[in-house]
């Protein structure tokens, strides 16, 4: 995933990370990063909460 500059309100849930970035433009982004070993997963979010449930639900793949 692209790492964004600045990376605040870091949770760790399983696998998978979920940290709120700004995107330089005044907009807040939240990421779900899978750090699992051979999953790539990442995405963006417009909410904290959509963020953290996406997390919550992730599965790596086998
Ligand atoms: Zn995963």
């Amino acid at each position: 995933m692209p790492r964004p500059n600045r990376f605040t309100n870091v949770l760790r849930i399983g696998p998978v990370q979920v940290g709120t970035h700004y995107d330089g433009r005044g907009r807040t982004k939240h990421v779900a990063a899978c750090t699992a070993p051979g999953c790539d997963f990442s995405a963006d979010y417009h909410g904290r909460a959509a963020a953290e449930l996406a997390a919550r639900t992730h599965r790596c793949n086998p």
